[in-house]
C-alpha cells in the first residue's frame, strides 16, 4: 500500500510540498499550529502567493487526497512518512537559527508515534540537528527506534516552488546506514526518481550541509558581483557589461551574477548567519569568515541605494516624495521577509522622506511588517508627485511600465534602477534621468 504522508508546517515550503505530494498520488494530511492557515488551506486557497499553488491545492482538496488539520496527534496517527517543514528563523539579536519550532514539532508528534514510521526533516537546520533529533525520537516515541529520522533538505525557489517540487534539480537523503528510511524515501519519491531526478544518499551531517553550503555559494556569487559593482562605481566602469562578459566563461556562468540591491528573503540572509554561528560552535569559524563579508557587501547595497536616492533628491529627503516600486524580496512572490525594498523604503522614511510603496502581490505582507509606511494600489499612484522613483523588485509589471505615462505623474523624472533590468535607453528617451547601481552616469 502506498505510504500516507503528513506535512508538518504548511508555510511557503510545507503548503507546496503537501500539494506536490498529493499531485504525485499520495494521501496527504498537512498540519500547522496556525488555525487561520489551516482554515484557508482547507478551503482550497493558498495562504501565500506562489504561481500554480492555488490550482494544485484546489485540485487535490477536490480529489480528496489532501486535507489539513491543527492536530499533531491526528497527523502522527495518519502518516507513515512525516515531513517536517516548520520555520527556522534567525534568533532575535543573534546570528544562530531558532530551533524552537522544529523541536516543538518533533515533541508534539513523538508521543503518538506508536508504529514504524519515518520522520523526514526538510527545514534548513544547523549541522548536527538530525543526529540530535534522531536520539530525541528514539527516547520519546513509543515505537522507539522504529520511528526513524531522515534529512531531506529542500532546494525549492519561491516563485518557482511548484515546478521545483515536482521536478527538483536533485534529491538528497541523509540517512542512518542500515535503516528503513532510505527505502521509504525511495518509495515516496519513486515518480521523480523514475523521471531521472538525480539522487545523493548520504549521512545526516552531509545532507544538512548540502543545503547551507548551496545557499552560502549563491549568496557569495551575488555579493561577488555586487562587490564588483562597488568597484565599477568608483572607477566609472559598467557592472552590467562586466557581468555579461564574465558570463561567457562557462566556469563562471551568468546565473546569480546580476548586480543590484542584493539578496533578502526568509532563507539566504538567515541561513548564512546561522551557518557562521554553527561553524563557530564547532570550532570551524575561520572557515566561514568570508561569509561575514558576503553579508556586509549585501547590506551595503541597501545603504548605497538610500545614498543615491538622497543625492537624486538634492541632498536630503525632507519634503521629498519617493516612489518605491516593489516590496517583495523577489518577483513572483509575496514574501517580504528581510526584503531589501522595504528596508530601503523604511530607511528613507526614517530620514524624513515621504515614501509611497507599491507591489503587485506583497502589499498585505508589507503592511503587516511595516505598518508605518504609505502604500499605493498601483505604480502610477505611487509615482504621483514623486521626486524620484526607485525600482527595487524586478516584477515583469515594472519592466513593462511606459516611462512616458509614468513621467506625467511624477514631479521630477528621476529613476533609480536597483535591479539593473529597466531599459535605460527607453527611460532616457522619455526624458528621465536614469541611474543604476554599478553603472556610470552618462555625461
Ligand atoms: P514559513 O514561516 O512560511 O512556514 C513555517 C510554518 O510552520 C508556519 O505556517 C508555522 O505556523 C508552522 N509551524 C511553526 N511551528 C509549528 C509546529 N510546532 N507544528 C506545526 N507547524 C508549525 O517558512 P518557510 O519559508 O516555509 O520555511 C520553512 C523551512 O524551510 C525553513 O527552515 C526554511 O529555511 C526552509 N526552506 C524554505 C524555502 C523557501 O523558499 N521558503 C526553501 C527551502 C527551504
Amino acid at each position: 500500500m502506498a505510504p500516507r504522508i503528513t506535512v508538518i508546517g504548511t508555510g511557503y515550503l510545507g503548503a507546496t510540498h503537501a500539494a506536490g505530494m498529493a499531485e504525485l498520488g499520495y494521501e496527504v494530511l498537512g498540519m500547522d499550529v496556525d488555525p487561520d492557515k489551516v482554515s484557508v488551506l482547507s478551503s482550497g486557497r493558498s495562504p501565500v502567493f506562489e504561481p500554480g499553488l492555488e490550482e494544485l491545492l484546489a485540485r487535490h482538496l477536490a480529489s480528496g487526497r489532501l486535507r489539513f488539520t491543527t492536530s499533531a496527534e491526528e497527523a502522527a496517527r495518519f502518516g507513515d512518512v512525516h515531513f517536517l517543514c516548520v520555520g527556522t528563523p534567525q534568533k532575535k539579536g543573534e546570528m544562530a537559527a531558532d530551533m524552537t519550532y522544529v523541536d516543538a514539532a518533533v515533541d508534539a508528534l513523538a508521543p503518538h508515534l506508536d508504529r514504524p514510521c519515518v520522520v523526514v526533516g526538510k527545514s534548513t537546520v544547523p549541522v548536527g540537528t538530525a543526529a540530535r533529533l534522531s536520539q530525541r525520537l528514539a527516547d520519546t516515541a513509543p515505537a522507539g527506534e522504529a520511528a526513524e529520522l531522515a534529512w531531506n533538505p529542500e532546494f525549492l525557489r519561491e516563485g518557482y516552488a511548484v515546478q521545483d517540487t515536482l521536478r527538483p534539480d536533485r534529491l538528497v537523503f541523509g540517512v542512518r546506514p542500515g535503516g528503513r528510511a532510505e527505502e521509504a524515501l525511495r518509495e515516496v519519491y519513486a515518480p521523480l526518481l523514475g523521471a531521472g531526478v538525480p539522487l545523493v544518499v548520504t549521512d545526516y551531517a552531509t545532507a544538512e550541509l548540502v543545503k547551507v553550503s548551496a545557499n552560502a555559494f549563491l549568496a557569495t556569487k551575488i555579493s561577488f558581483i555586487n562587490a564588483m559593482a562597488e568597484v565599477c562605481e568608483a572607477s566609472g566602469a559598467d557592472v552590467t557589461q562586466l557581468s555579461a562578459a564574465l558570463a561567457h566563461d562557462d566556469r563562471i556562468g551568468g546565473r546569480f551574477l546580476n548586480a543590484g540591491l542584493g539578496f533578502g528573503g526568509g532563507c539566504l540572509p538567515k541561513d548564512i548567519r546561522a551557518f557562521m554561528a554553527r561553524a563557530g560552535e564547532l570550532g570551524a569559524d575561520q572557515a566561514l569568515t568570508f561569509l561575514r563579508e558576503v553579508d556586509a557587501i549585501n547590506m551595503r547595497r541597501r545603504s548605497r541605494m538610500v545614498e543615491l536616492a538622497r543625492e537624486q533628491c538634492g541632498g536630503g529627503f525632507l519634503g521629498r516624495r519617493i516612489a518605491v516600486l516593489g516590496a517583495a524580496f523577489k518577483p513572483n512572490s509575496d514574501d517580504t521577509r528581510d526584503s531589501p525594498a522595504l528596508n530601503v523604503a523604511a530607511q528613507i522614511q526614517l530620514q524624513g522622506g515621504q515614501v509611497s510603496v507599491y507591489d503587485p502581490k506583497a502589499l498585505d505582507n508589507a503592511r503587516k511588517a511595516f505598518p508605518g509606511l504609505n502604500y499605493a494600489e498601483s505604480a502610477l499612484e505611487a509615482a504621483e508627485g514623486a521626486h524620484v522613483v526607485l525600482h527595487l523588485t524586478e516584477w515583469q509589471e515594472f519592466r513593462e511600465l511606459d516611462p512616458l505615462v509614468l513621467g506625467e505623474r511624477v514631479a521630477e523624472r528621476r529613476v533609480l534602477d536597483g535591479r539593473n533590468v529597466l531599459d535605460a535607453e527607453r527611460w532616457r528617451a522619455a526624458g528621465w534621468t536614469y541611474r543604476a547601481l554599478g553603472r556610470p552616469q552618462p555625461e
